[in-house]
Formats: structure tokens, sequence, C-alpha cells
């Protein structure tokens, strides 16, 4: 548009800097700048390796040419996207460093290690401009961030954000297996720093990119090892990626809530650090891109509608943008719900940024190979109007091309509105701080007498390290609260959660004591704290029938810590001081005399100190007890000798709370050992037992880590060891006895000079045999020798299945929907040490567990006694046979509970092959909750066929016991509260009888 001189001049300057330059870029053609010359060789050999013209773009079908920069060439020994290259983590930094070196606009940072060492990278790219106030931009976004430092004012709000410029990061490669985006990111930051064509100036000029080429560094290098290995035996088999980072595969990407992962907590210090308005995670499942910001419903309960619009809005313009590009199969819906706020991407999500997610089409290597799609994947939808192709050659250099033109969308997209999106930022964060004044609630209270102040400060400090601030009561005060319905949860008529209205609620007060915690809802990061403490509800009539993963991860619950929702913003005005430094627990030694007894209270810590002071006899309690004015739980230490400093020492850094006495109590104990524990996996799956690996360790508990085939090699495992944990698999009981397949090559993990990287956790010369029939001997034999072997979910279900635990068997579930819950138990026998320090209840991680039934012989089934007959009457009358004198009817057997065994009845006795001996028999330690108590968090649904049935069971055999879970004690670092009952069968494996009461026959 053209103007006459005066006129032009008023209309700009009633023009804001940023609606001009959205005028400006609005006429910029996507593609080259005529006049720069492009590097021919490199563009040649991009269009060689691209299978068919579509599948590029203006965007990235020539790279421009530079006398001073080197392009990924120099590293790679090829263009970005070639064919059978796949460069280690090592390598990508290499380049991103010759990058530093090479230009003013990039600049790359050092964000921390890995478990095993390796170094992670962000690397920022923009205009020397933007590159050289990096500081002064990072503290205007650090206040529009925080609106409390600009008190909420709009004008100094408006003013930073017109002085400010967006960060945008972008993470590659947290999948392993998903291996295209470091040569797409290094190509991308090349383009980025030598491109001058308007399209790619504009970028530079207005946004600064961050990139962190690899996020799974540990998991890359050994999948570039397997790919190697591949290339090396080009006629094999190869062998699966059996371990990605160091303890987890793919829940790498379900990280965000428990934090376990250096990954994640590398990521998020990156982004607390940095107040990027984006971060945006590369994957490449589906084909050929799935923008799935957008993804499907039900969206996160509790992140800003802000934020859903600004995905519909990026992610629309991403997929219009590519459309007409020409390039297939780009969309923006699919089966991706974004309800868990565990994906890495949503710590923008759920921190006043915006998350996104790529999904482009990747061949687990650099292959080119043809590609033949399954109609779900072809077929027109009215979403994806422009499918991929049915068949097609895919290369690396294919989704390389799509990953970049992507991003380069979006970038140029974010930088054209860049204005918007940093008011969006500042708006969003202003409105996490209104919320106890708006939606609400007010605060949540984690109260200063709970009885697990370990375990609360545990959750405390994954909170901090969410970004959000604690404040500490400094006296006791008093708040109104919604009355609780009676028994803990609300009460339901039938086994699933209904939506009917509930009548208004009433209220009482509650005085919470002095060092309560108070978590503010009128912070910037409120919105993380709100995810995570409250609870979820996902309709079992929900339209999203393809649910993608867990829907509950109440934290309170999951780590048997109250926590109180507040609504009332009287909780604001309580005398408090904010928190400083990380939250600990008090520890150390009270009161004087020679023996030294802890309440046993479930606190994770309490298993770190008796692995500490392995050498130092403990004992355990096997009833309650008062010392030191205290009242004592079952399982409490009592130390009778120690080292009063050493004890002190590990006390105060664990935070543990000893009471010194003058004489032991006089109470039954039994010792408290510290045995030796094997890990078992498989060579099938690492992926669960990773986060028992991951507990074990963070708690310091020793174990050795042995697969299936150790097992089927050694006959005598209880020479080495006392217990066998076994987590679970997910690929069933047969599997785990039969391995892989053996049909074709050995598939060897091992380091080589080939595959230096992997072997590190464990090794074997060939991935496919499994435990086989030797191996089930050996563990059968460990058991009967009196060793404890530990099984969840599946693997509780093989121990089942292959007659490990007499008198418990396995029911289909036929109308359970248990997707992720988490579900209420009870207990049945506080006296067994696997109960130990736990209440009446506790709130469990469920996945569709198994259905167990209990039997006192072997080979029955279990279940109820069948109800009358047909016959005269009513339902509660004797049917009466005609034309004799009614029979005298035996007294009924008692009323049996769906976790109890039928009572043996005299007929069982009078030849009694099958019957288990009293003391062999079945002992539930907690069962599933009743219909109307059993839902806590998530999705329930068809919940009455698990109701009331056991839900861990101590099983002896031979010397020794099976422990069977059908909850998942260990599960992606949140189940905290859950842990002990492992624990507690560790420390207690050798006197699990303890507190038993039998049967008389
Ligand atoms: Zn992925």
């Amino acid at each position: 548009m053209t103007f006459s001189r005066p006129f032009r001049s008023l209309f700009i300057l009633a023009l804001s800097v940023s609606t001009f330059a959205i005028i400006a870029n609005a006429q910029i053609k996507p593609g080259r700048d005529p006049n720069q010359p492009i590097d021919q060789e490199y563009t040649n050999k991009i269009r060689e390796y691209t299978t068919a013209p579509y599948f590029n773009s203006p965007l990235t079908d020539y790279l421009p040419a530079s006398t001073d920069i080197p392009t990924p060439k120099a590293v790679l020994g090829d263009v970005a996207g070639a064919p059978g290259k796949l460069p280690y983590a090592e390598d990508v930094y290499k380049y991103m460093r010759m990058l530093e070196r090479a230009s003013p606009r990039v600049k790359v940072f050092s964000i921390g290690t890995t478990e095993e060492g390796r170094e992670m990278i962000a690397v920022a790219i923009g205009s020397e401009q933007l590159i050289s106030k990096i500081e002064e931009n990072r503290a205007r976004l650090t206040k529009l961030a925080d609106p409390r430092t600009i008190n909420m004012d709009e004008a100094a709000a408006d003013a930073l954000v017109n002085a400010s410029f967006p960060v945008y990061y972008i993470t590659g490669t947290i999948h392993s297996t998903e291996t295209g985006s470091p040569t797409a990111l290094m190509e991308l930051a090349y383009r980025l720093v030598v491109d001058n064509s308007p399209y790619v100036k504009s970028i530079r000029d207005s946004v600064l990119t961050l990139i962190t080429p690899v996020v799974e560094v540990d998991g890359r290098n050994r999948m570039v090892d397997v790919y190697n290995w591949h290339l090396a035996h080009p006629n094999q088999n190869w062998p699966g990626l059996i371990y990605w980072g160091h303890y987890v595969a793919h829940d790498n990407n379900r990280d965000a809530i428990g934090l376990s992962l250096k990954l994640t907590r590398n990521v998020m210090n990156t982004y607390l650090s940095w107040k990027p308005q984006v971060l945006h995670d590369l994957h490449e499942s589906v084909p050929y891109l799935y923008d799935n910001t957008i993804g499907d419903g039900p969206y996160n309960a509790w992140v800003d509608p802000i934020l859903t619009d600004e995905w519909q809005m990026i992610g629309w313009n991403n997929v219009s943008e590519m459309t007409k590009f020409g390039m297939p199969g780009v969309f923006a819906h699919g089966n991706f719900d974004t309800w868990s706020p565990g994906y890495l991407m949503f710590i923008a999500a759920t921190h006043n940024g915006i998350s996104r997610l790529y999904e482009t089409f990747g061949n687990a290597g650099a292959d080119t190979v043809e590609r033949t799609l399954s109609p779900g994947e072809y077929q027109r939808t009215w979403y994806r109007q422009n499918p991929p192709l049915p068949k097609a050659k895919w290369s690396q250099r294919n989704n390389n091309n799509y990953q970049q033109t992507a991003l380069l969308t979006s970038l140029y997209y974010f930088g054209n509105n860049s204005k918007l999106f940093l008011k969006n930022f500042y708006l969003k964060s202003k409105r996490s701080i209104d919320k106890p004044k708006q939606e609400g609630p007010a605060a949540y209270v984690l109260p200063g007498d709970d009885p697990r102040p370990g375990n609360q400060a545990e959750l405390l400090r994954t909170l901090q390290a969410q970004g959000v601030e604690l404040s500490k009561a400094t006296a006791p005060f008093t708040v109104s609260l919604r009355k609780k319905a009676s028994s803990g949860a609300p009460a339901r008529s039938s086994s699933s959660p209904s939506a009917s209205p509930t009548p208004a609620p009433k209220t009482e007060d509650r005085t919470f004591p002095a060092g309560s915690y108070i978590v503010r809802m009128d912070q910037p990061y409120s919105r993380i704290a709100d995810a995570l403490l409250d609870y979820q509800y996902w309709a079992p009539n929900d339209p999203q029938t393809d649910i993608y993963d867990d829907t509950a991860w109440t934290m309170g619950e999951l780590g048997n810590v109250e926590v109180v929702r507040v609504v009332d913003a009287k909780v604001l005005t309580a005398p408090m001081d904010r928190v400083t430094g990380e939250v600990r627990s008090p520890g150390g030694i009270a009161n004087a005399g020679a023996v030294y007894v802890i309440n046993h209270n479930a606190d994770n810590a309490l298993v770190t100190l008796r692995y500490r002071l392995k050498d130092v006899e403990m004992e355990a309690a096997e009833e309650r007890f008062e010392a030191a004015g205290r009242k004592f739980n079952r399982g409490s230490f009592i130390v009778r000798k120690a080292n009063v400093e050493d004890l002190r020492r590990v006390a105060n850094e664990l935070g543990i709370q000893v009471y010194a006495v003058a004489d032991a109590p006089s109470v039954k104990t039994h010792p408290l050992r510290a045995p030796r524990i094997a890990m078992m996996h498989t060579w099938l799956s690492t992926q669960d037992e990773g986060w028992y690996r991951i507990g074990l360790d963070q708690l310091q508990v020793p174990f050795a880590y042995i697969s299936t085939q150790d097992v089927s090699r050694e006959p005598n495992l209880k020479s080495k060891y006392d217990v066998i944990l076994f987590a679970p698999v997910g690929r069933g009981a047969q599997a785990i006895i039969n391995g892989l397949p053996m049909y074709s090559n050995p598939l060897p993990w091992k380091k080589t000079q080939l595959t230096p990287n992997l072997g590190a956790i464990d090794e074997t010369d060939d991935m496919r045999p499994g435990l086989g029939w030797n191996g089930l001997q050996n563990l059968q034999k460990f058991v009967k020798d009196g060793g404890l072997f530990i099984t969840v979910d599946d693997t509780s279900d093989f121990a089942v299945n292959y007659g490990f635990t007499a008198g418990v068997s396995v029911n289909r579930s036929q109308r359970l929907r248990a997707v992720g819950a988490i579900l209420r138990t009870k207990s049945v026998d506080a006296a067994s040490p696997i109960a130990y320090g736990y209440g009446d209840s506790l709130a469990m991680y469920c996945m569709n567990g198994p259905i167990f039934n209990i039997n006192n012989g072997v080979g029955g089934r279990g279940g109820r006694p069948a109800p009358r007959a047909t016959g005269r009457g009513t339902p509660d009358d004797p049917d009466v046979p005609q034309g004799r004198t009614p029979a005298e009817i035996p007294e009924p057997p008692p009323r049996v509970e769906p976790w109890e065994a039928p009572p043996v009845m005299d007929e069982q006795l009078r030849n009694a092959v099958g019957l288990i001996p009293p003391n062999q028999r079945p002992r539930v330690v907690l069962r599933y909750a009743d219909s109307r108590d059993l839902f806590v968090s998530g999705l329930l649904d068809g919940g009455d066929e698990i109701a009331q049935r056991a839900a861990i069971i101590d099983v002896p055999s031979g010397n020794g016991h099976v422990l069977l879970f059908s909850t998942n004690p260990f599960w992606r670092g949140q189940t905290k509260g859950s842990y002990f009952l492992v624990f507690n069968a560790i420390l207690n494996w050798d006197n699990l009888n303890a507190g038993r009461k039998l049967a008389e026959k």
C-alpha cells in the first residue's frame, strides 16, 4: 500500500512498532533470497535425499552459502538427514560450538548433566542485537513472568512487552528411537544464523530461538550405537533399544510431575531461568506431521484458557502454511488427549508459557525405506484433509525437511505476533496470581502435625523444584473448610463415580498448627501447584475412549501426605513466612539414654537409615508401645546399641527423629535386617522397572541388578540374595519364560568398540533367551529356600500362573476401567510387617491390576457362596421337598468377604490332599476398599469388579514368601507414599509371619 508522505508518517506514528512489523512481514514470501548465493553441493544433496519434491518446502530445499560459517557437513561428513548418518550427542554439540565460535549470533550454554554424566546444552540463536541483550531481556521477561514485581501495573507491563523479544525453546529427541531432530536442529541453527531471506531474517531479528538438540543424551548415544551395529550387520536383525536413559525409556516424557530424572530437572531449570514463551518438544511417531499441540480432549483442567486458544492459533497457522507449500500429511488433531501434565512440554503449559509438540515421521535410524501406512494413518478425516500417502519411500531427510519447515513457519508466526504472545505471557502470569480472587482455591495447606514429616518434605521439595513458592505458618490459624462426606470419600451409590450435582456443601472450621506449610495460590506458578495437588475426575462416559495416559496424579494421596484445599481467602492472612531453602523434616536425637527408638511412620528415609547403618543391630516392635512419653507404632525401630554420633549424624541428615530412652520398651520384637536385594529384569522391556531402580537409588538402598538370564543360570540364588524384586514387565507371563523368538541371529547388548555406550547397566551376548524353565525352577527354589520374591501387576500374574502361590488365583476383568487411577485400599491385617507404619487406609496407583481370589485349597477359585436354589418361598426361606418331613438345615457357613478365603469345611478335611496348611495360606495385607469408597482420583468405571478384592497378599511358600501386588507401589516417582510397603517387606523379609493369627483348621 502507498500513502502520500505526510499521511504515511502520521499513519506510522499511530501504529505501534509491533503492528507495523506485522503489516510489513505479511508481505514476505517464504523462500530464498536470490541475492544470497547457495551452497550448491549441499543443496544438491538435499534434493537427492528428499524422496519426492512435495516432501520439501521453499524454506528447506536449498542451503544458503557462507564463507565463514560451517555447515553441518563439517561434522557429519554429509548433509543433515543424509542416509546412514546419525551423530552422537557430542558431535551435535561440537557443531553447535563451531557455530558459536564462527558467529556472534550463537551462544551455547551448558544446562547440566545426565545420570551417566553426559552434558546437556541449550543453544541460543538470534541477531547480534538479540544475543547481546539476552541478560537485559531476561530481566524484563522475569518481571513479566511475575507481575507482582510491577504491582500488576498494566502500563508497566506494556512498556516491558514493547521492549522485549520472546524466547522460543525447542527440545529434540527426548525419545531415543525418534532419531531425526538432532540433525534437523543442527541445520535449523545454521539457517537461522546464515540465511538472509526476509523470512528467516525476520525470525532472527524478532525471536530468540533456544535449542536443546538432544534431551535424552544417554539414550541418544545408545541409539546411535545400535544403528551403527545395524549398519555393520546389514543382513541381520538388530537389537531393540532395551535401555534409553539410565532408568526409563519412553516414560522420560512422563516425568514433569515427579521430576525424578535429570533431563526433566535440567529442562525445568532452563525454563525457569530463561522464561521462554514456548517449550516445543519434537517427536517422530506419526506420519508426516501431527502438530499435536491441539490434540484432543479432555484438556487439562488447570491450564489457562488463554493457553488453549494459543494452541489453536499457532497450530492452525502451522497446518495452513504447510498445506500451502503442498506438503501432504500435516494436521493438528489426533488421539492425543491433553489431560496429564506429565509431558516435558507441559512444563510450559503449567508455568504460563505455551506447550507444543510435533510428531513427525521417523524411520528409527537413518535408512531410506519404503513405508506402508495403515488405513487409520492414511485415510482422510475431517481434521486431516490432505492425509499422508498410503505408501512412500521415506528418508531421514524428508523428516528433517518437515521438522525444519514446521519450526520455521512457527517461529515466523511467533515473531510476527511476538507482542501479542508476550502480552499473553504476562496476562497468564497475572491471572495465576489472581487465582484466589477468581476461580480459587486460595491455598493448599499441609498440616504441621502430619504423621509423615519426611514424606511431606519430599512432596514440598518437588513443588519447590517446580518453581513453586512455599510459606510456613508462624502461629496456629483457623479457616473454614468444605465439610467432608463420611469415610474420607464422597458417598456413591454405584461403583462408578457419578456426576450428579451435590447439594450446597456445608462448611466447618479447622485450626492448623504453627509449622503448617501453605502453598499460596496468589503466585505466578500457582497453576502447577493446583494441578498437582488437586483431585482429578475423568467421567466414565467421557467421549474420549482412547485414553492416552494416566488419568490421576493427586500428589498428596500418592504421597500418603495430607493436603487440604482451602477456598477460604482468610488463609492468605494467616501469620506466615516465605520458606527459603529446601524443605527438610527435622531430625536428630531427643532426650538421653542408652537405647534409641524411632517411630515407624512409613517415611521413606527410614529405609535409608537402615542401610546407612547396616552393621548396627536393630529390631522391629511387633506391637504398639509407649516410651519417652510418646506413642510408637507397630514396626518402630529399637536400637539397643549404636554409636550415638553416627546415629545423630544420619538422623539429622535424613530428617528422622530418634528418641533416646533409658531402657528398651517391653514389647515383642524381631530383628530388622538390611538384606541382600536383587532387582530382576527381562530383556523384553525395562521401562517400568526403571522407576523401581530410581526409587531405590534415590533412597540409597543397594541392590544387585540381574536379568532373567542370570537367574536361569544360578541354581542357588538364595546363597546370593535374600530378596528378589520383579517389577512389572508388560509383556505377559509366557514372554517372561520364553523371551524373544529365537528364529534369527543373536541380538547382543554389550559394550564393544562399535557400541561403546551399550552394556554399562547390564549386558548379554544375546537378548533373546528368557527366564526359561530352569530359571523358573531356580526362582521357585529360591523361595522354598527362604527367599522373598516380590511381584507387581503382571509379574504377580506370572507368579500366580506359574505355581508360586498356592491358594491365589486371578480373574480376568470384564468391565473394569481403572486407567492410571488412584484407588483406595484398606488395611486387612495391620499386624503384618508389610503394613508397619501405615494407617487404616492408603490410596494407591492402579492400572487395571489383577483381580485376586483367595482359597485355602490348592486350585480353588474362592468367591462368594452360591445363593439359594430355585424353590418355594422368598429368597430368605428354605426350600421344602414335598412328601417328607423337613430335614434339619446345617448352620450356613459364615459370611465370606471377597478378600477372604472361604472357611475350611469338614468335608474338605476327610482326605485333605489339596488343603493348604494354615501357616502356608495366603495372608491378605491390604484390600481394595468397598465400591462406594474405592474411587480417589482419575477414571474408575466398573469398579465393583475389583472392589473389596485383595490388593496385596503375602503368600508363604516353603521357607520363603511371595508378595503379590495388584496395585503398583513404584510408579513414575509419584507414588512415594506406597514405597514403604516394599521396604517393609524387604526389612522384615525373614520375619513376615510376625503377628500372624493362624486358622484352627
Ligand atoms: Zn515420542
